[in-house]
């Protein structure tokens, strides 16, 4: 059996890597582990037409800079690529096609690691496996709509033309970053689009002629400690709900800034604070509806053990390590140390503070 390694990687995407960086820094004994075929296959996999909301001068992972201008939004194959590029150049350790279903602490004191490739075993592990995997919708109003309406989850739509067109009327439910721009790629088929959903702010791209990211970073807003005050009640009161430099909405997409509750006789039902709620015809007459749920990710760790988590399966941490386990880190969730820690621009620092910490790792 292959020696104990010093630290298991769990995710080789863009936290997985970055962790991957600071661990050869470091000159550990470490192996990253990835279910994907090739590196960036997560970027890869999202829908045609993406385009990054952030500019490329907050695109890079420690070391080694994307290609294109400071100001570049790249597409999701060229983030990929980066990506895929980033362990080449550091010769970073990656097993592929290589699942893990498994993790355990064995009575000797280090993790085995179950994988549909081997078993591995770790004194340390670092769980990388990204914060937008498990697709989510509220199941209760999703099953209030007719089975003859289709309905997709953003995450599994690659080319919007082979769900919408022009005899269809798409509803789109959540006004987030996807939902907008899916709305916007949805519209170019000729379908219509509603587009549904609490109002969230969309700060505009460019701001006294800056990138709005300029201004985020220059004012210390991405990177303010979130498990310190005053970051930590900065993002309780939902200073992250804001999307950040999307295209506005043309006025071809119809817009609902309230949530739909449930759907009834061809008409939906929308929740509103102060009035009886209103009901809004859709689809229009003689129209297919199709619906996409741009409604986010949940977190889902079937393969740790139970204790590490709460009962809506989310890990347990202090500063970004288990308080069941210490060995074991968490990368690339949402807020973990600061604002952009789930983004490629933030991940970097903290996987340096995590496997710089002067813990095990
Ligand atoms: C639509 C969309 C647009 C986004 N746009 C931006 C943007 O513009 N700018 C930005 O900075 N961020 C953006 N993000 C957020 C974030 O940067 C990405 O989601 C990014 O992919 C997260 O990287 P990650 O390494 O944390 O996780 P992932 O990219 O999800 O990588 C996790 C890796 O873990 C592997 N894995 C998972 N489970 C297992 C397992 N059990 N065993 C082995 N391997 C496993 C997967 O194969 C995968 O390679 C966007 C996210 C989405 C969903």
């Amino acid at each position: 059996m292959e020696a104990i390694k010093h630290t298991i990687v769990i995710g080789a995407g863009q936290a997985g890597l970055a962790a991957g960086y600071y661990l050869r820094q470091a000159g550990r004994d470490f192996l990253l582990l990835d279910a994907n075929d090739r590196i960036g296959d997560n970027w890869r996999n999202r829908w045609d037409g993406l385009r990054l909301f952030s500019p490329q001068r907050y695109n890079h992972l420690p070391g080694l800079a994307p290609a294109g201008g400071d100001w570049h939004l790249p597409d999701r194959h060229e983030m990929a690529d980066y990506l895929e590029n980033y362990a080449r150049h550091f010769t970073l350790p990656v097993h592929l096609q290589c699942t893990c279903v498994r993790a355990q602490k064995t009575p000797a004191g280090h993790w085995t690691i179950e994988t549909t490739d081997g078993t591995f075993r770790a004194h340390n592990l670092v769980v990388a496996t990204g914060a937008y995997r498990t697709p989510w919708k509220p199941s209760a109003i999703a099953d209030s709509f007719p089975a003859e309406i289709p309905q997709y989850h953003s995450s599994g739509i690659k080319d919007v033309a082979t769900i919408a067109g022009p005899d269809t009327d798409v509803l789109v439910i959540g006004a987030g970053a996807s939902g907008r721009q899916l709305s916007h790629l949805l519209l170019e088929t000729g379908a219509g689009v509603t587009l549904a959903g609490p109002g969230v702010a969309n700060l505009p791209r460019n701001f006294l002629s800056k990138d709005i990211y300029w201004w985020l970073y220059k004012s210390g807003m991405m990177t303010l400690r979130t498990d310190r005050f005053p970051g930590k009640v900065m993002i309780q009161k939902g200073a992250g709900d804001v999307t950040v430099g999307e295209p506005e909405l043309p006025a071809a997409i119809r817009r609902i800034k309230t949530e739909i509750v449930r759907y009834h006789a061809g008409t939906l039902r929308c929740k509103c604070r102060k009035t009886a709620p209103k009901p809004v015809l859709w689809p229009a007459a003689g129209k297919q509806g199709v619906i996409v749920w741009c409604t986010g990710y949940r977190n889902a760790y079937p393969w740790l053990p139970a204790e590490m988590l709460d009962e809506v399966q989310t890990p347990l941490l202090a500063s970004g390590q288990s308080t069941v386990y210490p060995e074991v880190s968490f990368i690339g969730l949402p807020n973990l140390l600061r604002p952009n820690s789930s983004l490629v621009g933030g991940v970097g620092e903290d996987a340096r503070l995590l496997v710089g910490r002067g813990t095990r790792l």
